[in-house]
């Protein structure tokens, strides 16, 4: 076992070697190079998306085909279609202004591929989260490595196969692998490392990569809040916002790192919120357990996780509501798991104190807006925030007085799919960001180049320095 290990991480260094190699044996890819490269990555994805689908319903035991095709397969072509649109543009040495003090000169920005690129990926989306930020990496002119999860082993060997195909392992190297592989792989000296997934493994991925020095960006994950205002608290209105929150927060089942964590609503609209969003459940899902569009938990251990969390819920006395469909029976399978609404949990409940990753929706009620904001400041700096109120003083402060990595307001996802927003954390829940030209620029080094035009006119301040120069320097220091 040891051995073979140790022949796995032999192959991991030995592929790093080869696209390092390669990387310093050929100039910078020209811009063209790169597009087609994006447009083959995307031809891949389109062709392949059966199989790619069959692959992810494999790994989750149950996931929606239309679900799959919005957010696995759409995202991608999204990304390559808005990264071939501006690339020629981004890829551009760009003119920024000379300011007097180095005139006549000229100052530009150059961008330039990092070399080789690391890509970490988590289970919970296995194509759109490998896919989407090698888009990036592509375009930028890298090789690449790309580790996808363990836990979804059809999606990972898929990706495998249809990557080596298309770019060959010295563009694109795709490495599957349980921890050990993902730490030997975190301990490569990349060029950069874009790691999504939990806070506690992006933890342990950043000091790996700071024994390199190698930059990070760490996509991670946290307790995104949703908080709805008074004001929403109206017939029509208040089923607008629990469809947005229901799509949220079901969308595969739950395990979304931008899924609506919890809820805060005003104290007295507690029975208003239960049935609103009861309603807006039973139009998405009219049925759960049998409905393909309703995905599944990945694994018996998530669904044991979550399980026992409602169960310690229950035990400490919490109003636990279960919206399975009339005439469903849910216990003793383990696929999937009814959206259930928790009221009013103590914090210092499991189910209070991690990310929830499941279709468990606490309820947190408040007295005002005051009592949110400071909950939510109490907490780590969750990714994503969702507001919703027609009050525009309390977006406004909503806005300002708390940090998220992203906000969507009126609306849930939303801000994680337009383009031409930048998509990561703050604090706990990660440090940079990518996605359209922010992916760029993370993959690429904006190299700062001034070329001198003519002759220097500040030589007076060269040494040996004489009266000009100490005329110019008390008129510049004054
Ligand atoms: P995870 O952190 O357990 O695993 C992610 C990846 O890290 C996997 O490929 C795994 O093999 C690898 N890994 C595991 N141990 C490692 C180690 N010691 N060193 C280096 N790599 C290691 O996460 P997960 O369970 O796959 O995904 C769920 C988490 O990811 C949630 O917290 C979720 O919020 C987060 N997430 C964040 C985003 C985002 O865009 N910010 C997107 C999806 C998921």
């Amino acid at each position: 076992m040891e051995l073979a290990l140790d022949s796995d991480t032999a192959r991991v260094q030995e592929l790093f070697g080869r696209q390092r190699l390669a990387f310093r044996r050929q100039a910078p890819p020209p811009v063209q190079v790169r597009l087609d490269r994006v447009a083959r990555l995307r031809s891949v994805v389109v062709e392949a998306r059966e199989r790619l689908f069959r692959a992810v319903h494999d790994d989750f035991g149950a996931k929606s085909r239309e679900e799959f095709a919005v957010s696995e397969v759409a995202t991608v072509v999204q990304a390559c279609d808005h990264m071939s649109k501006h690339l020629r543009r981004w890829s551009r040495p760009w003119r920024v202004r000379t300011s007097w003090r180095l005139w006549p000169g000229r100052s530009r920005l150059h961008p330039q591929p990092l070399g080789v690129v690391g890509i970490v990926s988590p289970w919970n989306y296995p194509v759109y989260l490998s896919l989407v930020p090698l888009v990036g990496a592509l375009a930028a002119g890298n090789r690449v490595m790309l580790k996808p999860s363990e836990f979804t082993p059809h999606t990972s060997d898929l990706l495998l196969e249809l990557l080596d195909d298309a770019f060959g392992d010295e563009l694109v190297g795709v490495v599957p692998g349980g921890v050990e592989i993902a730490e030997a792989f975190c301990r490569l000296p990349f060029d950069h490392l874009l790691f999504t997934g939990s806070t506690e493994v992006g933890r342990k991925v950043m000091m790996a990569a700071a024994e390199n020095l190698t930059p990070v960006t760490l996509e991670l994950g946290g307790k995104s809040p949703a908080v709805l205002s008074e004001d929403v608290f109206r017939p029509k209105r208040i089923h607008r916002v629990c469809v947005s929150l229901a799509i949220g927060k079901l969308i595969n089942a739950g395990q979304t790192c931008i899924a609506p964590d919890h809820v805060w609503i005003p104290r007295r609209r507690r029975h208003d919120f239960v049935d609103a969003f009861t309603a807006a459940v039973r139009e998405l899902y009219p049925t759960l357990l049998d409905n393909p569009d309703y995905t599944g938990i990945l694994q018996e251990r998530h669904f044991d996780r979550l399980t026992g969390w409602l169960r310690e819920a229950r035990e400490a006395g919490v109003e636990v509501i279960s919206l399975e469909a009339p005439g469903e029976e849910f216990s003793g399978q383990k696929a999937k798991l009814a959206p259930t609404l928790l009221v009013d949990p103590p914090d210092h409940l499991a189910v209070m104190q991690n990310e929830i990753f499941g279709p468990i929706l606490p309820i947190k009620t408040m007295g005002d807006v005051d009592e949110a904001i400071e909950g939510i400041n109490r907490r780590p700096r969750p990714l994503a925030m969702y507001v919703f109120s027609d009050d525009r003083r309390i977006r406004r402060r909503l806005l300002s007085e708390t940090w998220a990595g992203g906000v969507s307001v009126n609306e849930t996802l939303a801000h994680c799919i337009e383009e031409r927003l930048p998509f990561g954390g703050v604090g706990a829940s990660g440090l940079g960001s990518y996605h359209g030209e922010y992916s760029f620029r993370t993959f690429s080094h904006m190299k700062p180049v001034f070329t001198r035009t003519a002759l220097d006119p500040m030589k007076v301040l060269r040494p040996p320095y004489g009266d000009w120069a100490r005329r110019i320097l008390d008129w510049l220091i004054r």
